[in-house]
């Protein structure tokens, strides 16, 4: 059979990347028969770098990276953190879909960064340029926006958050299970999060 490439972009912040993000990635993937899936690391999160220092990029990639390395379909994205600036997915796409003629974009959303889709830029752009993906919770059909075609992709939600894994590095819970070694690593190494101090 030959068809066009089908790449997912599943973008965020990633400050850690934890096990919900790759069990939603490897899911997806599989579930639409997509040859990969970039995680795409977000250079400033406009909607969240107001609140909180967020961590540098080049850390936050170094993280992604090893958490996707040796993973079968799984790549790290540095695409938003090469261009600079605020990370609209939009402006993604449209360079993505620039370097490489052919391929169909898959906009990958989990179901609580889908219920506020209509707050991104320029997300006409989004839906011209890639179909939209919904991570639903088995059982679980997301209520979204009639405006948009929404494909349902079903995984496996695990409750954890990046939020809740900086506040359990902070007080020194174990992060076991919750990110993979290698990030685990990765965290260490660089002293991230207050690590080592
Ligand atoms: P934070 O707590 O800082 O908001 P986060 O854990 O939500 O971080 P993000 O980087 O904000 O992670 O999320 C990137 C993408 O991953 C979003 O589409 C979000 O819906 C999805 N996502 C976040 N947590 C999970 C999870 N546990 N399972 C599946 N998808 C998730
Ligand atoms: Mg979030």
């Amino acid at each position: 059979m030959t068809g066009r490439t089908r790449i997912g972009l599943f973008g965020g912040t990633f400050d850690p990347p934890h096990v919900g993000h790759l069990v939603t990635a490897v899911n997806v993937r599989h579930a639409l028969n997509l040859d990969q899936v970039v995680l795409m690391v977000a250079n400033d999160p406009w909607q969240k770098s107001g609140g909180r220092e967020v961590t540098p990029a080049l850390d936050r990639l170094a993280m992604v990276e090893a958490a996707v390395a040796g993973v079968d379909g799984l790549v790290a994205g540095r695409d938003e953190i090469d261009r600079g600036g605020p990370s609209f997915t939009a402006d993604t796409l449209v360079h993505l879909a620039e370097r490489h003629p052919g391929v169909e974009w898959y906009t990958i959303i989990g179901d609580d960064a889908a219920a506020s889709l209509d707050s991104w830029e320029r997300v006409e752009q989004v839906v011209d340029l890639s179909y939209l993906v919904v991570v639903d919770r088995p059982g679980h059909q997301a209520a979204l926006s009639t405006r948009y075609e929404w494909i349902h992709v079903e995984s496996p939600r695990l409750e954890v958050s990046s939020t809740d894994l900086r506040a359990r590095f902070l007080d020194g819970r174990p992060l076991d299970y919750l990110v993979t070694e290698p990030v685990r690593r990765v965290i260490i190494e660089r002293g991230l999060y207050g690590v080592g101090r």
